[in-house]
């Protein structure tokens, strides 16, 4: 099982990386903070990926979702071939993205309309027009922690180092997370705590008449996973509808994950608008903005060059198709599930203080805590430097998980033996980590 990982191609290409690309990667979360340099990929098959090295690992990463059908599956890469072959792209219609979005409106509860810009940034950002566009007026209220995108609007409250940097719960600062974010920006941007039904109805109890909506993770899971309290979602929506206020799901993660109708359909909560992504097309570049028909027919701008791209739309349909099949969702869960208990198992027998929990087929690791958090704020009680330890200890032996988050995606690619293998490693890496 102990792999002696040698991983000096990665290392010299990083190096050359530097001299020409921004930070050496593609995206600041290419390359965990706490590693010299990132492994390079070779390329992936399944449930695999493979560096430049020659080594092989059991990835949990999903490319940061997309991939639930795992890399390279046939029935998406036939797709786009085909696609590629007719073209890349068209400034005009094609007849494939009226069968796509037929199916999509069909499959997502809010969705009578749907349009695709190409990122979940961009999603979201549309989505805010659609909401202020429709009621007229320009506050949305947005909870701290959660992740809608990079615009300096979507980046306000998200992603502080420490507690003292985000003020009292009842009335969290607006912080900016990025250099260069116009505080300006937060203007029409409230921040209140996720969960918590009370703050939310009094803050719209004093606002109401300039909120135009309220946008939410239905799970929060850009950082450690906070999981909706019991009622929480259906109470968000019974307000926000009691107060003629629009509701967004921002279901770029839970999109195609939770259930093919994404967190919707999973909790039974019904948002006026969601956006979605990621898992939709199976690893290609497709994100989408989805509701009700009032609601999108208010004169929004939705232009984009690459918009409702063939390739991706291709790749969306063949996605979507693997996705019905019947036990498409209960066979992943399974999966997800054994590796969870598998994993609580080893904890409960060496008594490691780590929260293990899962959704379908998304794990979380979390070090330092014992139970499930329902507050943003119990993020700051997860031990970082223990999962990086533990991430490290797995990449070594083959078994590569997020670089920054305990967060980890299977896909239908996995099998049995992969969860098993996984097992003996984590229980290995463990035994080094905890030694007495
Ligand atoms: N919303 C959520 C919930 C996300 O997780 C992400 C990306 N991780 C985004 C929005 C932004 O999507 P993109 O990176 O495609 O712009």
């Amino acid at each position: 099982m102990s792999k002696i990982l040698k991983t000096r191609k990665s290392k010299e290409l990083f190096e050359k990386a530097t001299k020409s690309i921004l930070g050496g990667v593609a995206s600041s979360l290419h390359k965990s903070p706490y590693d010299e340099y990132p492994i390079y990929i070779d390329g992936g098959k399944g449930s695999k990926i493979y560096d430049v090295d020659g080594n092989e690992y059991i990835d949990y990463t999903g490319a940061f979702g997309p991939m639930i059908l795992g890399y390279c599956h046939p029935a998406v890469g036939a797709a786009v071939m085909e696609q590629i072959a007719k073209g890349s792209h068209f400034s005009a219609p094609y007849e494939l993205l009226n069968d796509v979005s037929e199916k999509i409106t069909k499959i997502i509860p809010c969705a009578d309309l749907v349009t695709y810009p190409t990122t979940g940034t961009e999603a979201n950002m549309v989505a805010f027009r659609f909401a202020r566009a429709y009621t007229g007026v320009d506050k949305i209220i947005k909870f701290e922690g959660h992740y809608h995108g990079r615009s300096d609007e979507q980046m306000i409250s998200f992603g502080q180092d420490s507690l003292k940097m985000i003020g009292p719960r009842n009335r969290p600062w607006k912080t900016m997370t990025s250099a260069g974010q116009r505080e300006k920006a937060s203007e029409d941007i409230i921040v209140i705590p996720w969960n918590d039904l009370e703050i939310l109805k009094k803050t719209i109890k004093r606002q109401k008449h300039e909120i135009a909506a309220v946008i939410t993770e239905p799970i929060m899971l850009n950082c450690e996973a906070v999981f909706p309290k019991e009622g929480f979602l259906k109470g968000l929506r019974e307000i926000t509808e009691e107060n003629e206020i629009l509701l967004i799901f921002d279901e770029l993660i839970t999109g195609f994950r939770l259930s093919l109708g994404g967190a919707q359909e999973y909790y039974q909560v019904t948002p006026d608008i969601c956006s979605f992504g990621k898992a939709v097309a199976g690893g290609f570049q497709l994100a989408g903005v989805a509701g009700k028909r009032e609601i999108m027919e208010s004169g929004v701008h939705f232009g984009g060059t690459f918009n409702g791209n063939p390739i991706a739309i291709a790749a969306c349909k063949a996605t979507i198709r693997e996705l019905e099949k019947p036990g498409f969702y209960e066979n992943l869960a399974k999966l997800a599930n054994k590796l969870t208990e598998g994993i609580n198992e080893i904890v409960k027998k060496k008594a490691i203080l780590l929260h293990c929990d899962g959704i379908e087929s998304i794990l979380q690791l979390s070090f330092g805590i014992k139970e499930r958090m329902t507050d943003f704020r119990d993020n700051f009680k997860v031990n970082k430097i223990d999962y990086q330890k533990f991430r490290k200890g797995c990449l070594e032996k083959g078994v590569m998980l997020h670089p920054s988050r305990g967060r980890q995606y299977l896909s239908a690619a996995h099998t049995g033996e992969d969860i098993d293998e996984t097992l003996l490693i984590i229980e290995e890496v463990f035994s080094e980590m905890f030694r007495n």
